[in-house]
């Protein structure tokens, strides 16, 4: 019975990495060999997307067969925090603007007054 448990849990494990095989890319390789004789490479599939402060990395695939034709570095998304400070701004203008608006109607409200 202690047996039967252990050659189940043997047998789960190798189920599991067996499904994980495809995820590695190992057998894009093998792919290759079966088909294509010339690549379609699609559109490209981010694989780590850049960051303020990091560069990323995407890659093409052939349509057909999965290979990988082409990699390539996303360069780093220009200065960190200029993107936030931009943001900043432009809400700082836009509540500008706002307050603007109140007080011309205030104004106009108090000219109606008088
Ligand atoms: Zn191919």
């Amino acid at each position: 019975m202690k047996n039967t448990k252990k050659y189940l849990a043997v047998l789960l494990a190798a189920v599991l990495l067996l499904a994980c095989l495809p995820m590695t890319g190992l057998f894009v390789g093998a792919a290759e060999v079966e088909g294509c004789e010339e690549h379609t490479p699609g559109d490209w599939i981010v694989d780590i997307p850049a960051t303020a402060v990091s560069e990323g990395s995407r890659h093409k695939e052939c349509e057909v067969c999965g290979f990988v034709t082409q990699t390539e570095v996303i360069p780093v998304l220009g200065e960190p925090g200029l993107q936030d400070s931009l943001i900043a701004l432009l809400e700082i203008i836009k509540n500008f603007a706002k307050l603007i608006v109140i007080i011309v109607i205030f104004f106009q409200q108090i000219k109606t007054l008088t």
